[in-house]
């Protein structure tokens, strides 16, 4: 089988960490990788022999790569004819704009959490609407935080049927090679009530009923969620047993905070950058074991995200739910999570 021709739209935190996970696998390859101008993410680029363009079909723009000495082969129209599918990983809010270009190509398009449910009409995540996204013509890989949630969330809701869940979200201000967003020094509640983190879940798995509060905290290395979720009375589970299922869910690892030594998002990031996973990445969630407690129906957890990379294998399921080239999400995610495994253990 032909592999599947991605092109990815904007090379920075996301873009290239979702190029690194597609060339891990088999059934697709990175045709191509875009930015702005010459800067220091093309030489990741070059090193990579990923083929670079420009983001704009601006003729002047393209040349200004190569008077910087990167071979730019082309613009945005450029790399679009050569793709199947792109993966927008411009910075937020940039979507409109590109969607027309992605369109008149008649490309499939996978746009980021940045954006809103309402420029696809369609989201995903792998554990909740994998099938509901088979062969559509594009759609958008939820945030971070919406990841994150779904993940624990999802396989709890299959086994009692129904949740209704308040959480709170206790953000990183900014990624680590963000100098420019803050606070520093504070703690910037997010005003808007309830937050879009929460309801955001709705757009992938409209059956779980929750609303969020969001907070900024000066840590620039993961997300918290303080979570609690009301189960239907006859549940059936229990503080274990909803442990034992999330040990069993993939993309999502238990930990015990004291038994483990592992109490802080520090720690969970220092045991991240063990695994051995280019640029520390955490893909999984981090459930705290010793965390996690039913009191009647009512369960209490926390979970950590490390916000650059939970939704970079979601991005190469999703690839093959818009291709309709794999229906089983969970053989998806294997086929993901192995390859990734793999590649970083040789490179
Ligand atoms: P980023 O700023 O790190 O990277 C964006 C890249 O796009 C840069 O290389 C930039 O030069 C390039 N770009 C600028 N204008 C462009 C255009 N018109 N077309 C294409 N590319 C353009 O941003 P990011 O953090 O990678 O975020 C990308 C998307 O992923 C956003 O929607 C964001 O909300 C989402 N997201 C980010 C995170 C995170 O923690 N960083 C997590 C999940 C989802």
């Amino acid at each position: 089988m032909d592999k599947i021709k991605v092109g990815i739209n904007g090379f920075g935190t996301i873009g290239k960490r979702v190029a690194d996970a597609i060339d891990a696998q088999d059934d697709m390859v990175v045709v191509g990788v875009t930015k702005t101008g010459p800067s220091f993410g093309c030489k990741l680029a070059v090193k990579k022999g990923f083929p670079l363009y420009c983001t704009s079909d601006d003729q002047e723009k393209i040349n200004s790569f190569s008077n910087e000495g990167y071979k730019c082969n082309g613009g945005i129209s450029d790399l679009l004819s050569v793709s199947q599918v792109v993966v927008d990983c411009a910075p937020g809010k940039m979507g409109a704009e590109n969607l027309e270009k992605y369109q008149s190509a008649g490309v499939k398009y996978i746009f980021q959490g940045g954006e809103k449910h309402d420029l696809t009409g369609l989201s995903y995540t792998s554990s909740a609407n994998h099938i509901q996204n088979l062969n559509a013509r594009g759609t958008r890989v939820v945030s971070c935080n919406t990841t994150g949630l779904s993940r624990t969330l999802v396989p709890l809701f299959d086994q009692c049927g129904s949740l209704k869940v308040e959480c709170t979200m206790i953000r990183r201000a900014a990624d680590p090679g963000d100098s420019s967003k803050g606070p520093i020094n504070a703690i910037k509640p997010v005003l808007k009530v309830p937050s879009h983190h929460g309801p955001d879940v709705m757009t992938v798995k409209p059956e779980i009923e929750i609303n969020s509060l969001a907070v900024a905290v000066p840590t620039t290395i993961m997300h918290v969620h303080s979570i609690i979720a009301d189960l239907p009375e006859g549940h059936g589970l229990s503080t274990d047993s909803i442990i034992r299922m999330w040990e069993q869910t993939p993309r999502v690892i238990v930990m015990n905070g004291s038994k483990d030594r592992i109490s802080t998002t520090a720690e969970v990031m220092e045991m991240a950058r063990d695994i051995g996973r280019k640029w520390g990445d955490l893909h999984e969630i981090f459930v705290w074991e010793d965390g996690v407690k039913l009191v009647g129906n009512r369960l209490y957890y926390f979970q950590a995200i490390h916000q650059e990379s939970d939704v970079i294998p979601e991005n190469v399921d999703c690839i093959r739910s818009l291709m309709g080239t794999e229906e089983d999400w969970v053989k998806s995610a294997n086929k993901t999570d192995e390859s990734i495994a793999r590649y970083y253990s040789t490179s």
